[in-house]
């Protein structure tokens, strides 16, 4: 019997043996740097002269390592390897997949640090964002285990007596190309690798290109676990050599996606066109962008809401789907609410290098990504009132001051418009009606969160404000695999619900059998 799931606790770094392990981990991870690696298609590894480098988003100078690099040849080979691999994978024991998944998160737990080390340097990521990035990816593998053990029977389904013997199952879909995001590096290349693979598909792993050692190294996992050769094959390229040739591909036929919500778009139209030799409707499940509101009633307990803001605005410097971008509060407490989120933010969130434990918050990935925000902060300025922050420094990493801006419209740019950096808007309503409304007025609908103690309020809530995490009396960020199903409505995504007990199905189909006794 295998025990039920639970969560992955996660480290509190002030016990002196935890902080000591983690530093020892990050040595560990620094003596690794400048290595190569390889592709890996059906078990070959295969180095390329053209090479991906991956460096330390806090320190450019600091190359994490050089991935090789799928051409349009190599990704061709690996899916011909997936799709051979396919004939006998899609019949291999779902017991014998879980076990690979259990093992693996045996694996990574115990070497958590070294993971969560790697992903301080490669992903830039706080010691405690990281720590929580490894504590899920152990989460996806655990909780899909056991998934799948629920559903390899199928469903139950009526028979006539005496007349028919029908049954229901599920059936894998083919091979999946798995185009995974850079924020949540491992945990969610892990989980939109794992789940295809565990319900009997086989895999094309593109990471992004910003961080591909993390989805070696998971690699690294799962072969040590006892998965075979081929089953998932590792292929980073770029998007527009590898990322189109796959996703037209029609062998291809499901696409997990997480990242922009312009490239999902444009990955959801290329993979609706029926390719010549295609025979079926590709299926798309795409976890796209947010603009995600903390809505705060006049009765609320404002320090946890301003403690709630904080966290969901600046954790991981914002680079979350899920990060708080908008606060819309009552105007009965709007000013004292501001400045005490002002406050915290100048109390509580320093700005470093987060190979140092005390680091609230790192830097932002890469130079684009710091362009694209100071952009933002120079719109911010214009369209409102700058309280805090409004400053970046990009010499040695890619630094932005944690920012606030005031008295914003609410169908301002930066209230509209999805930054993915620390920076959050605040605009005021004159009732809980009107704050539900402009909640409500973006294209997306991600996460939310209600701060009140009115319990009609949070009934309200729950019918209207349309987004699929909704949150009361916390953050809008950190939802746990098996606790919190992540995923959004309208362009936020396909609400496919990562870590939900439904989330396992979009990638198989059902098939009905049915003898006559
Ligand atoms: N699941 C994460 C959270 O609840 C966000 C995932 C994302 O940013 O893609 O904060």
């Amino acid at each position: 019997m295998v025990a039920p799931y639970q969560h992955e606790p996660f480290t509190d770094f002030s016990v002196p043996e935890n902080k000591q392990a983690m530093e020892a981990a990050l040595k560990r991870v620094e003596a690794e740097f400048g290595k190569e690696y390889p592709l890996i298609i059906g078990g070959e590894r295969i180095f390329t002269e053209d090479r991906i480098t991956s460096f330390n988003p806090a320190n450019k100078e600091e190359v994490i390592g050089y991935v090789s690099k799928a051409d349009q040849e190599l990704a061709e080979k690996a899916m011909k390897v997936a799709d051979e691999t396919f004939q006998w994978w899609r019949k291999s024991k779902p017991e014998m997949r879980a076990d690979i998944l259990f093992r693996a998160a045996a694996i990574v737990r115990r070497k958590k640090h070294d993971f969560s080390a790697h992903l301080v340097k490669e992903g830039g990521k706080p010691w405690k964002e990281a720590d929580a990035d490894t504590a899920e990816a152990i989460d996806f593998m655990e909780y899909y285990a056991r998934q799948i053990l629920t559903l390899k029977d199928g469903e139950p389904v009526y028979n006539r007596p005496n007349v028919d013997n029908s049954r229901f199952h599920y059936i894998p879909l083919g091979v999946t190309l798995t185009l995974s995001p850079w924020n949540f590096l491992f945990a969610i290349m892990c989980g939109t690798t794992v789940a295809p693979m565990v319900t009997g598909n086989t895999v094309l792993l593109k990471p992004a290109s910003l961080t591909p050692i993390i989805a070696y190294k998971m690699m690294e996992v799962l072969e040590e676990a006892g998965l075979p050769a081929g089953v998932i094959n590792f292929i980073p390229g770029s998007g527009s050599e590898i990322g189109d040739y796959l996703v037209d591909h029609p062998r291809t036929r499901l696409i997990s996606f997480t990242g922009s919500r312009e490239v999902g778009t444009r990955i959801f139209e290329r993979a609706a066109k029926v390719q010549p030799n295609q025979i079926w409707l590709k299926r798309v499940i795409a976890e796209m962008g947010g603009k995600d509101t903390i809505v705060v009633d006049e009765d609320a307990d404002l320090e946890l809401a301003a403690d709630a803001i904080v966290n969901s605005a600046f954790g991981f410097s914002g680079q979350k789907c899920s990060a708080c971008s908008r606060v819309v509060a009552h105007e009965a407490i709007y000013d004292t609410l501001l400045e005490r989120c002002v406050e915290l933010t100048e109390e509580r969130v320093n700005v470093q290098d987060p190979v140092d434990g005390s680091t609230f918050m790192g830097p932002v990935i890469d130079q684009g990504a710091f362009d694209k925000i100071m952009e933002y902060i120079e719109i911010g300025k214009e369209e409102g009132k700058l309280m805090t922050g409004g400053d970046g420094d990009a010499s040695t990493g890619f630094f932005i001051k944690p920012t606030i801006f005031a008295d914003l419209d609410p169908k301002a740019k930066i209230m509209q418009e999805e930054i993915f950096g620390p920076v959050v808007g605040f605009t005021k309503a004159k009732s809980f009606d009107e704050a539900l409304e402009i909640a409500n007025n973006t294209e997306y609908g991600l996460t939310g969160a209600v701060i009140t103690k009115n319990r009609l309020h949070i009934e309200q809530a729950r019918e209207d404000f349309h987004v699929g995490n909704l949150y009361f009396n916390r953050g809008c960020t950190a939802a746990i695999v098996g606790y919190h199903p992540f995923g959004g409505f309208n362009m936020s995504g396909t609400d496919s619900k990562a870590g939900g007990p439904d989330y396992l199905v979009h990638h198989m189909q059902g098939k009905t059998t049915s003898e006559m006794l």
